[in-house]
């Protein structure tokens, strides 16, 4: 099984876009990143997260986790809201972070078996999710985001 990646010179990488490769190759990525998450009980997972600096990132929890290829922020509200967010890859810290208080997302997925370009807008606490997971992507940390809090 692979493990969370903790090392920050992993973590700080920008990861590239995802040229649609096989199946079997995505899916084996896929595996692993669930595999972590579910094992850590988090909510979210970059692939930098299991070291593969690609831009692909899961969030939603058991069923309904949703896997994200190559998303990019079509809009974002100018009104903030403030979180508490921790992370797989961030040994006891919690930050008090500002995001957007709603996104609008472009993104690839699968359904059945096929590629399929999705739009769509997340509010609240799935902004932040969605925010947290893209921040990975380009090599922010939640550290980056707000106060940080060791409890
Ligand atoms: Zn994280």
């Amino acid at each position: 099984m692979r493990k969370i990646v903790k090392d920050k010179n992993i973590l700080r990488q920008i990861s590239k876009e995802w040229r649609v490769g096989t199946f079997e190759e995505l899916g084996e990525i896929v595996d692993n990143m669930k595999e972590v998450m579910d094992e850590l009980d988090g909510i979210g997972i970059a692939a930098i997260q299991i070291g593969v600096p690609k831009r692909i990132f899961l969030a939603g929890k058991g069923d309904d986790t949703k896997l994200f290829v190559n998303a990019k922020i079509l809009e974002r509200s100018p009104f903030e809201k403030k979180h508490w967010e921790g992370c797989l890859s961030c040994d006891n810290i919690q930050v008090r972070t500002s995001r957007p208080s709603y996104v609008v997302i472009e993104y690839d997925t699968i359904v059945k078996g096929a590629w399929v370009r999705m739009k769509e807008k997340y509010k609240g606490h799935d902004a932040a999710v969605i925010m947290h997971e893209f921040d990975h992507m380009n090599g922010y940390l939640i550290e980056d985001r707000g106060k940080v809090y060791r409890p």
